[in-house]
């Protein structure tokens, strides 16, 4: 890899499953890497492996809501790019709760936007030219699709309906306002539904694996022919990268591999993958399907273009299917992983 090594990366929400996937990619590379975590329920610190040394990794277990804390760790760690993904994320929780959403997603937002200026502003001019900011963000800012319409593309409308959505979308304003007022070099991405390893369980995947390994229903909201895009959460990683590394400053860029599923054919393939490799002998799993009361504000589709990223280079490299059986393998090898929330009441589907 061109100039490896030579990049400090500063992630927040490096111990989720996004961050986690990415900070694998650039250990393997050979960068320097930095991880602000506040440790919340999502978070795995087993995520990172074996792949951490003391001179390539350093961990603070911080809040990103806390100004004064994280303008420090910036200012010692002296990153040359920096990564925004921690967030609460789990849209279900947003309805119950939207407290956390506000507070992570758009005061820590703007407290990561504040200290990255500050910091950035502290740099001579070479430094200054080669520091990013990217903010990883989601489809869902930009609303619901029905079933004809055209993809999302960059410059589609921002049309939030769930307060998880809207504390997204506020921290993509803030990142513009700070590009256009400060001149910040800010870069954003939003990308659709990740699939992969070290999903925390109540996403409708391992959430799905984790109720046929157990015998259980499997719930989906109303008649499951809402549609999502889904990536294998290595190639949103590398996109991520392909983003802060070619991307122009100031711009957007969607993140898609363009593969639209129906939820309940997300679960079909699932209960098709286990019934292949896991077989149960009371029959296919997919007997355990249980359609159950939609959750309010639920949004039919989100999909998205991908022409703007694919400019940089970027190519999603893993097919849906074998991306399935790679997750669906790691799951059954990790159930001590799925096993341990299985118990509470965990959420349905993004
Ligand atoms: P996740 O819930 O798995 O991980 C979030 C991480 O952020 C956790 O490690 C958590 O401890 C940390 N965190 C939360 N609040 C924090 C705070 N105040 N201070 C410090 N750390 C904090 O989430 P994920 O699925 O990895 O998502 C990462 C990012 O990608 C989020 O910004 C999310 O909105 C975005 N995104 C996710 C998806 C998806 O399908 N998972 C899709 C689109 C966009």
């Amino acid at each position: 890899m061109k100039d490896a090594g030579k990049e400090k990366f500063l992630i927040t929400g490096g111990y989720g499953f996004i961050g986690s996937s990415l900070i694998r990619i650039l250990l393997k590379n050979g960068e320097k890497v930095g991880n602000i975590d506040k440790l919340t329920y999502s978070a795995n610190i087993n995520s990172l492996e074996d792949l951490t040394t003391e001179e390539n990794y350093v961990f603070f277990n911080n809040d990103i809501c806390d100004q004064s804390s994280l303008h420090k760790i910036i200012k010692d760690f002296s990153p040359t790019k920096i990564i925004h993904l921690a967030a609460e994320t789990h849209v279900d929780r947003s309805i119950d709760n939207p407290s956390n959403f506000i507070h992570s997603n758009i005061v820590g937002s703007y407290n990561v936007l504040n200290s990255s200026n500050q910091y950035w502003s502290s740099l001579n001019d070479d430094q200054k030219n080669n520091f990013r900011l990217l903010l990883v963000s989601t489809d869902e800012v930009y609303g619901s699709l029905s079933a004809k319409e055209e993809l999302f593309t960059e410059e589609s409308s921002y049309e939030p309906n769930s307060p998880y959505s809207a504390s997204k979308a506020a921290s993509d304003l803030l990142g513009r306002a700070w590009i256009k007022t400060y001149e910040l070099p800010v870069i954003i991405t939003n990308t659709t539904n990740n699939f992969g390893p070290w999903q925390f369980p109540e996403k409708l995947i391992p959430l799905t694996i984790s109720k046929c390994l157990n015998n259980k229903n499997i719930p989906i909201y109303g008649n499951g022919e809402q549609i999502r895009d889904w990536i294998f959460v290595d190639d949103h990683a590398e996109g991520i990268l392909s983003a802060i590394r070619e991307g122009e400053l100031g711009e957007k860029y969607n993140i898609s591999s363009k593969n639209e599923q129906k939820n309940i054919d997300v679960v079909n393939d699932i209960c098709s993958i286990l019934d292949k490799i896991h077989p149960n002998k009371e029959g296919s799993y997919n007997r355990l399907i249980e359609f159950v009361k939609d959750r309010p504000g639920h949004d039919y589709r989100y999909a998205l273009s991908n022409d703007k990223i694919k400019s940089l280079g970027w190519r999603s490299n893993t097919d849906w299917l074998e991306g399935l059986e790679i997750t669906v393998k790691w799951y059954l090898r990790n159930r001590e992983f799925l096993d341990q929330y299985s118990a509470e009441r965990l959420g349905r589907s993004k």
